[in-house]
């Protein structure tokens, strides 16, 4: 239930209809991220890294997703309690107590099935601690051990091959303390510490990497690996850059992550890009260097109010994301523009307390996104985004006459490239991967544009484009 809140505030334009504002307010002088790249490599001038495999990345992005608990009716006691004063009662003024517990497996089945037919990849949160109503590494209060095992199971064998499993800290409602796994007592003044904000103010890296650590924790123990987690709410604020540097400790000492990245931000202007953020790269010469990748979602949750109580009109939902023209919408604007195109929604949300309004409303989406774009664009997980832009961002690359070397601190599959004609030479690539494993003869493709596959170049006018599944380390591009 971050949606909003501390994600709209982050953004100059408003969110009309959705001013669920529960988030701390950012102050004017706060960026609008942590902007702390670090380290870059060299790149040689005539040299462009394009778009995996000449494809704009596109993603769906669900929070507030686990096993079985339906978060909408089980945290919005706890949100009323902790807000209602400061943030106005009436946002909490919904019937909660008539929604379902649960979100059945077999919704999560449905969901499931229609992404891979269409094929949909992204990120589904598994928050380790619901609300507080049990430990999924331990037992679920209000189903039986088998039930939330085969929930796990669906989650593990299902979902995972397309979807990033992410924590969203540990209950998304109160505050932890460690030490004791119970909810922090209220403070002084009556109020409660929740996870979606305010916590973080003060703290260091290394507590607020313990947190998160101990989140990935409880999903390990259930056998469901990580290389990202998600912030609730305003879950790191004001300390974003300390989230930042926690947070890839956290991931590397649980789950040994070489990629890791976050999800925490919304970027819903026009003006506004929203390319990933490569940050804190150090030692990027060394065989696992330090550094953490910020993907940010270009849309809100823009299916209504994260609990599903009451979603917004199915047409305009869709269209606000992409028009049946294929024209308009915020999906379209920033696919148009070539840069990666996630959007968002909350699991509450999109269960819609079984009603299927909203799943109806994103299979819309979906049908429209892959009936106007079909291969220009490529579904990807957020793993598989950090990745390339990892490697796009932190790879060496050094031209010196008809031979390019490549520096790569981690590998990308499908990494392209354009590269000039330096003095109108005739390059025809082909790549000596590594010393060891000989060199790889590159396929010329005819067409002009669309896709690009790994191991295809093809000649533009002064340059050429090609495709190569990128190694890791040191590996050679011979240009004749
Ligand atoms: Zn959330």
């Amino acid at each position: 239930m971050h949606r909003v809140n501390r994600r709209t505030f982050l953004t100059t334009t408003g969110l009309a209809g959705i001013g669920v504002g529960l988030g701390l307010p950012r102050l004017s002088s706060e960026p609008l991220f942590p902007v702390v790249p670090g380290e870059r490599p060299k790149q040689a001038n005539s040299v462009t890294v394009l778009n995996p495999y000449g494809q704009v990345p596109v993603s769906f992005i669900i929070d507030d997703s686990t096993t079985l608990v339906n978060m909408g009716h089980f945290c919005l006691p706890q949100f009323a309690e902790a807000w209602s004063s400061t943030k106005g009662a009436e946002r909490f003024d919904v019937p909660w107590q008539t929604w379902p517990k649960e979100i059945p497996d077999s919704f999560v089945r449905e969901f499931g099935e229609f992404c891979r037919e269409q094929g949909v990849k992204g990120k589904y949160s598994v928050v380790p601690y619901p609300a507080c109503v049990g430990w999924i590494d331990r037992s679920m209060p209000g189903w039986s051990r088998s039930q939330l095992r085969d929930s796990l199971k669906l989650v593990r064998e299902f979902m995972m091959p397309d979807w990033d499993i992410h924590p969203e800290m540990i209950s998304h409602t109160r505050v932890i303390d460690l030490k004791t796994g119970r909810p922090l007592p209220q403070k002084s003044d009556g109020s409660y510490w929740m996870e979606n904000g305010g916590w973080c103010e003060g703290k260091s890296a290394d507590e607020i990497g313990a947190y998160i650590d101990y989140a990935l924790r409880i999903l390990k123990n259930v056998d469901l690996p990580c290389e990202g987690f998600t912030t609730p709410g305003g879950f790191g604020n004001p300390a974003m850059e300390n989230l930042e540097i926690g947070g890839m400790q956290a991931l590397r000492s649980v789950f040994n992550v070489e990629v890791p990245h976050y999800f925490k931000y919304v970027v819903t202007g026009s003006d506004e890009s929203t390319l990933p953020r490569v940050e804190l790269a150090k030692g990027i010469d060394r065989e696992s260097p330090d550094f953490i990748v910020n993907i940010p979602s270009c849309t809100g949750d823009w299916f209504g109010p994260w609990h599903g109580g009451n979603p917004d009109p199915m047409n305009e939902v869709v269209d606000r994301h992409i028009t049946a023209d294929f024209k308009q919408g915020r999906m379209v604007e920033v696919i148009e523009k070539g840069e990666p195109a996630c959007f968002l929604t909350h699991w509450p949300n999109m269960y819609a307390n079984g009603t299927g309004q909203n799943f109806k409303s994103f299979q819309a989406i979906v049908k429209r996104i892959n009936e106007a774009y079909g291969d220009r664009i490529r579904w990807m997980k957020l793993s598989e985004i950090a990745r390339y832009w990892a490697a796009k961002e932190l790879t060496a690359i050094e031209r010196s006459g008809k031979a390019m070397t490549f520096k790569a601190p981690v590998g990308a599959p499908g990494f392209t490239l354009e590269i000039d004609a330096v003095d109108g030479d005739e390059m025809r690539p082909h790549l000596a991967a590594g010393s060891s494993s000989g060199s790889i003869g590159m396929k010329e493709r005819y067409q002009v544009s669309g896709p690009l596959s790994s191991g295809e170049w093809r000649r533009k006018e002064q340059a050429i484009e090609l495709c190569i599944d990128l190694p890791k380390g040191t590996s050679v591009l011979e240009l004749s």
